[in-house]
């Protein structure tokens, strides 16, 4: 039987999420409803490493269900890769009395957790925190809402002005491997090409479709380009070829960049990041570990994190269409 929980500690590691701040206080409140100590781990391994921790109860996650960022901080740890970084880590958690951890982030976070788990067979369980919704296992991560809001919203007052100038904007936001951001806010601001990384639509097309729009009467048109996007090597190189070879339109570039890391969660994100704090501390409690929760179908679940790391978040082909058919 696995030995009974009584302290759990929780980190934030990685690039930020908005939601790690509600995700943090749900864990945290959890455990207090099952009276059970908690402590904060700050800026992720590195703070673990470190033994930077903090005692937590249910006050003093008061006032941070609203707030963007993490308190906790998040911190990317080079030394958590090597076995005596870790084995120092290990230490350090021994020496607090901690017994169980949950670790909010993405893959990353996730792969190093399992390494812990395999050495010192520490119960582990991963809290998908990432705006890019690249991790399989759960229908989206925390603070992917809040990046898709704070993206629709920067399109739509980009368009305003596009407009007033007859300008052709390419917008590029974030999503490196999935364009699951570029997809959804770009269907969801009207934009009239969305470029995403599963789908290469090659810049001679691009530039044909553009020209179809002008010729039906758009005077402005907004393009939204996921960072690892395949057309070309970079934003602004989409913009030197188009304005070579489009005539008509003042082709400028925006790069949404951090600020679509920022901001106050929506309430989905927050609703979201109270239910994976609750699932994540009672399923340590019921003895399980190596699990990332998530929802499926607006359910509660675990998932191997061997599986949520491998996994593919595939990108929504109806969504494609519907993208395509919009931008007729
Ligand atoms: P994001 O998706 O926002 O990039 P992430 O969790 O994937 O978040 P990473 O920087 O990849 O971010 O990983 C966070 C931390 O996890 C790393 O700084 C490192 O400390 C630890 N980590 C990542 N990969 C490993 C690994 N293979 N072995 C041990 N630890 C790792």
């Amino acid at each position: 039987m696995s030995k009974k929980i009584t302290k759990i500690a929780v980190m934030t590691s990685g690039g930020d999420a908005p939601g790690m701040n509600a995700a943090v206080r749900s864990v945290v409140r959890t455990c207090a409803y099952h009276e059970l100590e908690c402590v904060g781990i700050h800026r992720g391994y590195d703070g673990m490493i470190e033994g930077d921790f903090i005692p937590l109860d249910a006050r003093s996650v008061r006032g941070i269900i609203n707030k963007g960022g993490t308190f906790l901080k998040s911190a990317r740890c080079e030394r958590f890769r090597t076995t005596d970084g870790r084995q120092i880590a290990h230490n350090q958690m021994v020496k607090a009395g901690v017994d169980a951890l949950v670790v909010i982030g993405g893959d990353g976070t996730f792969t190093g957790a399992l390494h812990f788990n395999a050495e010192f067979d520490f119960p582990v369980i991963g809290i998908p925190g990432t705006i890019d919704n690249d991790i399989s296992g759960t229908d989206r991560t925390l603070g992917y809402d809040t990046a898709l809001n704070t993206a629709v919203d920067a399109i739509d007052k980009i368009r305003d002005t596009a407009h007033s100038h007859d300008r052709l904007f390419f917008v590029e936001v974030m999503g490196r491997d999935v364009g699951h951001i570029a997809l959804n806010a770009g269907v969801g601001a009207g934009a009239e090409e969305i470029l995403i990384p599963e789908e290469d639509m090659g810049i001679e097309r691009l530039v044909e479709s553009l020209q179809r729009s002008k010729i039906s009467g758009k005077s402005s048109s907004i393009v939204v380009v996921a960072e690892g996007d395949k057309i070309g090597k970079s934003v602004f190189e989409l913009k030197d070829y188009v304005d070579d070879n489009l005539e008509g339109y003042d082709v400028r570039v925006s790069v949404l960049g951090h600020m679509q890391r920022g901001g106050s969660p929506t309430c989905y994100d927050r609703v979201l990041a109270s239910r994976m704090g609750v699932k994540a501390v009672e399923s340590l409690i019921e003895g399980k570990s190596n699990y990332m929760v998530g929802t499926i179908h607006d359910t509660m679940t675990l998932t191997p994190l061997e599986q949520a790391i491998k996994g593919e978040s595939k990108i929504n082909k109806e969504l494609i269409r519907v993208s395509e058919i919009m931008t007729t």
